[in-house]
């Protein structure tokens, strides 16, 4: 069940499979569902049954949101501290729970760009053989 917008095996651009992943569409078609569930991966796309199952971004997704969101935030209590401080309360009841709820809101789309990331580059193919 393969279309125009497929590729064929030998020529996968990364750019386009980064924003599908990104986008949480399959790599190679962009029009199947790459998650089941928040972060669980299909093991095969529903549209033209590319094995998506086989790369597995792991723990890399969640080192990376770590530490994009522990920069981001640490920039902006040092920031907020050069200035002068503010009540730790501050920090507990506002900037921690928006650092909480902006490393879930980009988990997603993060996971699926390093599955398409995975997928250009054929990175579990090269293990198998
Ligand atoms: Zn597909």
């Amino acid at each position: 069940m393969s279309d125009q917008n497929t590729y064929p095996a030998q020529s996968r651009p990364i750019l386009l499979s980064v924003g599908r992943g990104i986008l949480c569409k399959c790599p190679n078609c962009g029009v199947g569902k790459l998650f089941s569930g928040f972060l669980s991966q299909n093991a095969r796309c529903q549209h033209c049954n590319e094995p998506l199952g086989r790369y597995d971004a792991g723990l890399l997704t969640a080192l990376l949101v770590g530490l994009v969101i522990v920069l981001i935030f640490a920039g902006a209590f040092l920031v907020i501290e050069l200035a002068g401080g503010t009540s730790p309360l501050y920090y507990l009841v506002i900037l921690l729970p928006i650092s909480v709820a902006a490393s879930l809101l980009v988990m997603r789309p993060c996971k699926g760009g390093l599955i398409g990331l995975l997928w250009a580059l054929r990175a579990n193919d090269r293990l198998e053989r």
